[in-house]
């Protein structure tokens, strides 16, 4: 569904991308993390054709971007940073106007299709209140609902629960899993790893630029291969795993053997209490932090092999 290659966009000296191989596949909800300031925003709006790559290729369901942007934005329901919208005119009518502009004169079905999609964000259909009386959040909702008014095969959303509040976080989400249910794909940007990790099936990491995480959230969060296990009887049993402890921290130990059941059996044939015993696993902060860390080690290092060679 979407594919890059190598794609850059530099802003003077600055890299704010820097050749990233994206690839989201029909039916991920591909989540977009990085930090402020890493790149997602331009990422998504170079996908879009809003701003110009300065090298690499993207393809949008299958076509060259933004070369095919006639065919294809037509497919793509995108919300970035903040939708555009007239600030005395009610939701509804922001909505209509915006069916009107893709659809032409054809007004068959606009009522319907604009109250299912206000219905959908969980706005108020009869609310008559001007767009610039809204909240963040309803503003959120409106950006949404008018990216879901072509039923778009392809969902790419910058930031989407921005100014929500939990319960608005929350209906947000589900409704995203409703839509992945029903067949859209969708690709989000998000600074959250919890909402990333509750949401979906495949993550890329922007750091600083550069794309150093693309895998499935599944074989990201799979077990270590070490065991976990707490216990009340913390100190005798450190001394027992002693050659195979790899950290103790109060009644957590961390132990480097993926049996957990045989460790459990050491223990409580020792005449241990064990309290909980199971892999481990890794989150989503570890595997972030972890690649993070190893890219700039390998940037320092190409820094330093310039100096020696100058
Ligand atoms: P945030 O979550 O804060 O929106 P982001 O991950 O979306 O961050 P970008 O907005 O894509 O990051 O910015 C990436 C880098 O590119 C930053 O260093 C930013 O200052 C720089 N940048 C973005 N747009 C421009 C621009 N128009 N001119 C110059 N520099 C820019």
């Amino acid at each position: 569904m979407i594919r890059t290659q190598g794609l850059t966009k530099r802003y003077g000296a600055v890299r704010a991308v820097d050749s990233v191989d994206l690839d989201v596949r029909e039916g991920d909800v591909f989540g977009f993390l990085g930090a402020n300031g890493s790149g997602k925003t331009t990422t998504v709006r170079m996908l879009l054709g809003l701003v110009l790559a300065t090298g690499g290729e993207i393809e949008l369901l299958g076509d060259p971007m933004p070369k095919a942007a006639m065919t294809v934005l037509p497919q793509v329901g995108a919300l970035v940073e903040g939708p555009a919208a007239y600030p005395h005119l009610s939701g509804r009518a922001n909505l209509s106007l915006l069916d009107a502009a893709g659809r032409g004169t054809r007004t068959r079905g606009r009522r319907a299709r604009v109250a299912s999609v206000i219905e959908q964000v969980g706005l108020d259909p009869g609310d008559r209140r001007g767009v610039r009386t809204y909240s963040l959040g309803m503003r959120q909702r409106l950006g949404l609902a008018s990216a879901l008014l072509r039923r778009p095969r392809l969902l790419i959303l910058d930031e989407p629960t921005n100014g929500l509040d939990p319960q608005g976080i929350h209906e947000i989400r589900e409704l995203l899993l409703e839509l992945n249910r029903a067949g859209t794909t969708i690709f989000l940007s998000s600074h959250l790893l919890s909402e990333v990790e509750q949401l979906c099936t495949r993550v890329g990491v922007l750091d600083r630029g550069r794309l150093v995480v693309q895998d499935d959230m599944a074989a990201l969060s799979g077990p270590t291969g070490r065991t976990v296990v707490r216990t009340p009887d913390a100190a005798q049993a450190v001394r027992l795993l002693t050659a195979q402890l790899v950290s103790a921290d109060g009644d957590r130990l961390v132990v480097d053997d993926g049996d957990s059941a045989a460790v459990n059996h050491r223990l409580v044939s020792s005449g241990l209490r064990v309290r909980e015993v199971g892999p481990e696993r890794r989150d989503l902060e570890q595997v972030v932090l972890a690649a993070s860390s190893q890219e700039r080690r390998a940037q320092d290092h190409v820094v330093d092999a310039g100096v020696v060679r100058s």
